[in-house]
């Protein structure tokens, strides 16, 4: 039973095996909760079939659970929760908080990312046309205090900005599930990776239009290749080996700057995560990654 009220999530898109990157992300997020007595939730995010697989989703949940992590909820699948973004984007477009929009990605480009037919107006009628549905963003200057990278502000611009929420192929969007199934799971505190930071503006939006207090966010540095990449299964990250689990730990928790002498001589991976819950100290990751 969680002790706080705490609830922190990890949701990972299933687009390929757990790598590296993607472990570091797991471990801060699960020893944040851990050691703040929370609850600790893993939410897949497989919203397009056409990227995203049952393989990697069964192997991202083998290697979790390889790795000692276990989520103290049922597992939530996004590809089960369409009917609840249907009724949300439904809501939206009722309350004139998002539009349908035919335009392509030319047009949009070559008219500056305002659309030509004036989508968020309700001027332009897609008829048979394939149309997305995008969420009006208003102007705004956000702030917000991140709990690892301190005082963030961002400025959000109506219409270039609208983030879609219904793709055109007819997939949910990720701007749209991300927020809703935070809201719909009480997570309280979102840890992830500073790739994502340049959503949050519009995330607090999304939130506050659905009625809901957005989450605290800790965004950690993304793990880097030799080039300087994110690592990913774009380009070839290699998927955990789960046979050395306490090993791809403890470099998970090297990489996040947790003291190694706290951890040496722990017997199995259940001691170690305790042990690394007990010492977590998010101050000490290191920020030059980003
Ligand atoms: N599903 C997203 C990803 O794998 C993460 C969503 C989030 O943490 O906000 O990049």
């Amino acid at each position: 039973m969680a002790e706080s009220s705490y609830r922190g999530r990890f949701a990972p898109s299933p687009t390929g095996p757990l790598h590296f990157g993607s472990l570091v992300t797991a471990v801060a997020s699960y020893l944040e909760a851990r050691k703040r007595g929370g609850t600790w939730l893993v939410r897949i995010e497989d919203l397009d079939p056409l990227r995203e697989s049952p393989e990697a989703t069964e192997r991202i949940l083998a290697s979790l659970e390889a790795h000692g992590m276990r989520s103290d909820e049922p597992v939530c699948f996004q590809s089960e929760r369409h009917a609840y973004y249907h009724t949300l984007i439904n809501q939206l477009l009722d309350r004139g908080l998002a539009y349908r929009c035919a335009c392509s990605r030319k047009q949009l480009s070559e008219n500056g990312g305002r659309h030509p037919e004036h989508c968020r107006l309700g001027h332009a009628d897609p008829g048979e046309r394939p149309f997305a549905v995008r969420f009006a963003l208003h102007d705004e200057k956000c702030r917000w205090q991140d709990q690892l990278l301190g005082p963030q502000s961002q400025t959000v611009h109506a219409e270039l900005d609208d983030p879609v929420i219904l793709r055109k192929e007819g997939f949910y969007a990720y701007q749209l599930a991300v927020v809703a199934d935070d809201i719909d799971q009480g997570i309280t505190h979102v840890v992830r990776g500073s790739d994502l930071l340049e959503m949050t503006a519009q995330q607090q939006q999304i939130f506050r239009a659905l009625g809901a207090q957005p989450p605290h966010w800790m965004h950690i540095p993304v793990i880097v290749n030799a080039e300087g990449q994110k690592l990913s299964k774009q380009n070839h990250a290699p998927a955990l080996d789960n046979r050395h689990a306490k090993d791809n730990l403890q470099q998970a928790l090297a990489a996040l700057g947790q003291d190694p002498r706290q951890l040496s001589g722990t017997p199995d991976i259940d001691t170690l995560l305790d042990r690394a819950a007990a010492n977590w100290a998010p101050e000490r990751i290191h920020l030059t990654a980003r």
